[in-house]
């Protein structure tokens, strides 16, 4: 579906929306999604990039994953939701739908990942209480677990790297009490991200 919408500048753009997205038919969509490529369009006009989140939902069944993707703006009526499908994981906002994908396709649970991230955060906001921080996953190797934390410092961003064995760890933790606060916490219906620990009152 083509969208159109026009610049700052005047400039009218189309946008190649889609909608819905099959990864296991077409590769080529992972790399755009980590790359920051994935439905973004340049103006022909004044060269301004436009990345303008819109619902879409993404099938990737060798991965037996069927998501979700809301748009940040979205976030307030996802919680006010009454209802939720629990065959769909949903995230919110393109950067969160971009560590996701890079989880699964590592094969981390993204459970245990959000986690290990509430963690990161917790220490963060102890040393840095004023800033607004976020956690992303990066990699994972023989080393561990690579986040990425930026709103420590503007425009810098802080590697962290959690060993391998605290995942296991989680992750076993995570099986034997799935319903452990710490992991319940992190869930508000088919949404989960350490987003939902930090979330202001409002949207509770
Ligand atoms: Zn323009």
């Amino acid at each position: 579906m083509k969208k159109n919408f026009s610049c700052l500048c005047g400039a009218n753009i189309q946008l190649d929306y889609r909608e819905e997205i099959d990864i296991d038919g077409k590769k080529e969509y992972l790399d755009e999604i980590f790359n920051g490529t994935f439905m973004s369009v340049i103006c022909p006009s004044c060269g301004k990039k436009h990345k303008p989140e819109l619902k879409i939902t993404i099938t990737w069944k060798s991965k037996n994953l069927k998501m979700e993707v809301l748009a940040e703006l979205e976030r307030g009526e996802y919680y006010r939701r009454k209802k939720h499908n629990l065959s769909f994981q949903t995230v919110i906002g393109f950067p969160e739908m971009a560590d996701r994908l890079a989880v699964i396709k590592d094969n981390l649970e993204p459970v245990a990942i959000e986690t290990l991230k509430s963690f990161l955060l917790t220490k963060a906001a102890e040393n840095y209480p004023e800033n607004d921080i976020n956690a992303w996953y990066h990699c994972c190797g023989a080393e561990g677990i690579e986040f990425h934390l930026d709103g420590i410092k503007p425009g810098e961003i802080a590697v962290m790297k959690i060993p391998r064995e605290l995942y296991e760890k989680t992750l076993d933790d995570y099986k034997k009490h799935p319903k452990k606060e710490i992991f319940s916490s992190l869930r508000a219906g088919s949404y989960l991200s350490v987003q939902n620990l930090l979330r202001p009152d409002a949207f509770k």
